[in-house]
């Protein structure tokens, strides 16, 4: 019986702590069984792995894939796969360029609506890491526009807001496929973010391949996770759980491992994932 955390973001991508601090925090609270799921790379996995090992936790090899299924916004995340396969390091790195152009067009629109900030303090923000919209928050609170990353984000940043621009991006059907063909398994992040149609949407996405589902999710109330447990189950899919967390100090952030997802559920997922992944992490203890 462990206690597990599968949705976890460092320096990688846009969280603010090192892959080795979150495994320490995690070993800390008591997590052994965790994966870390940056934004389209797997960088981060190493000195995580190298971590996990020390604190005879186990690392289960992880991404994060966004997609857009019609105008939904649908979160992946990706478990066991080779992280040295080839082919999917190549969509990583064309994922992680098109972030690059996004964010030009993101500084000259916060400009024209009277948000300056300089293109260089993003990147130096994001330094190696997956540049993401966390970090043009955090440009835009050191040019005092505002106080918060979440203020940030409500007044330009969120979904469909002023300065979220599109970038290029895998299919849903696609982003399942590519993880399988690396040998992973498929999770679908947060279903409650997607909208109305989350039900729909999941429906689709399990048609598609996707073989589970975040159902013990950092804030959601009891009432949603047994409507996700339920779907979940109806459709044959993995039951996954992660706090998501980035560091950014939002409201609704919770503790690593601090999410209503039971020992008995990780043992579950982590089994699934050791009965149909590539790279389970058994390497660590
Ligand atoms: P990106 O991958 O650059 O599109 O940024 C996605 C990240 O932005 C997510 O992983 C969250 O950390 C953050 N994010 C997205 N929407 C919001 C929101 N409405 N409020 C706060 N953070 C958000
Ligand atoms: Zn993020
Ligand atoms: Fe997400
Ligand atoms: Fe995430």
């Amino acid at each position: 019986m462990a206690k597990g955390d599968f949705h976890l973001h460092s320096t990688a991508s846009d969280g603010v702590r090192s892959p080795r601090w979150v495994v320490d925090r995690a070993a800390r609270n008591g997590v052994r069984v965790l994966a870390l799921t940056d934004h389209d790379t797997t960088a981060g996995l190493s000195e995580a792995g190298r971590a996990a090992k020390r604190r005879g936790l186990r690392l289960v090899p992880g991404i994060e894939l966004s997609t857009d299924l019609g105008r939904a916004d649908v979160h992946l995340l990706g478990f066991g796969f080779n992280i040295l396969d080839r082919k999917l390091q190549e969509y990583l790195a064309w994922m992680r360029e098109g972030r690059l152009g996004r964010v030009e067009k993101m500084v000259a629109i916060l400009r024209d609506m009277g948000a300056p900030i300089a293109i260089e303090r993003v990147f130096a923000i994001a330094g190696d890491a997956t540049v993401g919209r966390p970090h043009v928050a955090r440009a835009l609170i050191e040019a005092g526009h505002v106080e918060s990353v979440q203020a940030a984000f409500d007044r330009f940043l969120h979904n469909g807001g002023p300065a979220d621009v599109p970038r290029p991006k895998l299919t849903p059907e696609d982003a399942i496929a590519e993880v399988h063909r690396a040998g992973g398994v498929v999770c679908i992040a947060h279903p409650g973010f997607i909208g109305e149609e989350w039900e729909a949407a999941v429906r689709q996405l399990a048609g598609w391949g996707a073989d589970g589902i975040e159902t013990y999710y950092k804030h959601y109330p009891p009432e949603l996770v047994a409507r996700i447990a339920d779907l979940g189950r109806e459709l044959g899919l993995a039951l996954s759980g992660g706090s998501d967390f980035h560091g950014l100090g939002n409201p609704d952030d919770r503790e690593i491992g601090n999410i209503p997802f039971a020992d008995a559920a990780v043992d579950a997922l982590l089994e699934f994932i050791e009965r149909n992944a590539y790279d389970a992490g058994e390497r660590n203890p």
